[in-house]
């Protein structure tokens, strides 16, 4: 609550400050150098980096202001400002489930202090979404992970939660609602189709969400995913490598098993067994031509 109160006298500070910038703001653009032009892209900055408070469907609501402050510069270096720059894009979704059981208890686990985790969007099983942060800010749901040779997922992510126990199917809705997001996303950021990813794929060894009850497939068929054409299935060749193109798809194979594991869960789903069977290697091998 102490931190909350700071940082609401905080923001009326930054809007202060903000407000009474505007008038030398524009004077300093109408001078021209390049240098007089910066303050003006850092007030930009300042007033674009926003987290939102609760944000019902998407709606803009309350805002708080939000600044690098210091963060990120180099002391004891010269520094001098490059003036063409906006803010970084998302580049991946990770889908969740919440393990939890309803939207308000996992609404409330994203606002209480000692939980340390947050996603960008919580969607409900009657397929209500709710923003609660900006798609800008760095979210904390993806955790230790890795995917490829990135292994900050949150730094170029945006994290959604399914209101799911993990043990049940994913109501109509709630995937139409998904749908809605991703295709928004999508949109606006350029995701790559292959980056539609779950938690599962970037932390195999901790974590399982979403569940086998998750509809991957049909969401690779609006483009946000990769699947593989059951009608080209053959056997994998004898030169088939699957380890390696598990690490082709991203999969961190430092625990061969659970990588193996999540792999089946997302493409298998009936069997997920330690084991790749011949079956699993010809799904693993159709994949694989993709990347
Ligand atoms: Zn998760």
């Amino acid at each position: 609550m102490l931190a909350r109160k700071y940082f609401c006298w905080y923001a009326l500070f930054y809007c202060f400050l903000f407000l009474t910038g505007c008038k030398s703001k524009s004077s300093v653009v109408k001078k021209g150098p390049a240098e007089q032009v910066i303050p003006v892209k850092i007030d930009t900055i300042i007033k674009t980096v926003i987290v939102h408070d609760t944000v019902p469907k998407l709606s803009i609501g309350e805002h708080k202001v939000w600044t690098l402050g210091k963060m990120g510069s180099h002391a004891g270096m010269r520094q001098e400002t490059a003036i063409h720059y906006d803010i970084r894009k998302p580049n991946y979704v990770i889908i969740h489930h919440t393990a939890q059981n309803s939207l308000d208890q996992t609404i409330r686990t994203f606002q209480v202090e000692h939980t340390k985790v947050s996603s960008h969007y919580v969607i409900g099983r009657d397929g209500v979404i709710v923003q609660m942060l900006n798609d800008y800010v760095r979210g904390w749901h993806a955790g230790l992970s890795k995917w490829g040779t990135i292994t900050d997922l949150n730094s170029i992510s945006i994290g959604i939660e399914l209101d799911n126990n993990g043990r049940e199917a994913f109501p109509d809705e709630q995937i139409a609602a998904l749908l809605v997001v991703l295709d928004t996303l999508k949109t606006n950021y350029g995701i790559p189709t292959a980056n539609f990813i779950g938690h599962a794929d970037i932390a195999p060894a901790r974590k399982n969400d979403p569940s086998v009850f998750f509809p991957w497939k049909k969401l690779a068929d609006r483009g946000f995913g990769i699947w593989y054409n059951p009608a080209e299935l053959v056997t994998a060749p004898d030169t088939f490598n699957p380890i390696d193109a598990l690490k082709i798809i991203g999969y961190d194979t430092s625990n061969l098993k659970a990588a193996i594991i999540a792999f089946k869960r997302k493409f298998v789903i009936n069997d997920v067994s330690p084991e790749l069977t011949v079956y699993d290697k010809s799904i693993l091998y159709n994949l694989y031509l993709k990347y």
